[in-house]
């Protein structure tokens, strides 16, 4: 979820059809050890954004309550109609979001059904709301030297991400993309 006027993220959730201590225990034919089961929804994939959305209004800590209540039967009489939703969800905030993802569990790898998708999505998260250079301050928390590579290197990617941003907002980029949507 994404504000519109500050370009952060302000909540995100994840939902996986999988697990892969359960489809490891299947295929070996045994009851799977107790885990912290990955799998969290079994509809289709087109209501997984409308299923998340309705989870992050009811999550939210909005001061008024009866707004959160109209909010919550908004969203889910939206589930019934996700094409709707699935309009909503595209924007261009969003695509460069799930690059990011990508980028941090590539789909060939199946990162979907094990426990460390949930810290690539953290980290694309707070990659999007305050730079590269997260890795440098998470590296201080945890007690572990910056690394002045480390350090380096995220200040020249978010200066990179700086330029490529100035240039992609410029009138001529923005008629260039929307060239491009038309011709597809
Ligand atoms: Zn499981």
């Amino acid at each position: 979820m994404i504000g519109t006027r500050t370009g952060m993220i302000l909540d995100y959730s994840l939902r996986s059809r999988t697990c892969r201590v359960c489809v490891t225990a299947r295929r070996m034919k045994k009851i799977p050890k107790v885990h912290t089961c990955r799998k969290n929804y079994s509809g289709s994939s087109k209501a997984m954004e409308a299923d998340m959305v309705v989870q992050m209004v009811a999550d939210a800590r909005i001061k008024d309550k009866q707004l959160q209540a109209s909010l919550s039967t908004l969203f889910s009489n939206y589930i019934t109609q996700s094409e709707k939703l699935a309009k909503l969800e595209s924007t261009q905030g969003n695509e460069s979001f799930n690059n990011t993802v990508a980028s941090k569990a590539p789909k060939n790898r199946h990162y979907g059904s094990s426990g460390s998708l949930g810290y690539r999505v953290a980290a694309s998260v707070i990659q999007k709301n305050k730079g590269h250079k997260y890795l440098v301050d998470a590296n201080r928390t945890a007690g572990l030297s910056p690394g002045v590579h480390t350090s380096k290197v995220s200040a020249l990617r978010d200066l990179q991400y700086k330029k490529r941003k100035a240039i992609a907002i410029t009138k001529k980029a923005k008629l260039r993309r929307l060239e491009l949507k038309t011709e597809r």
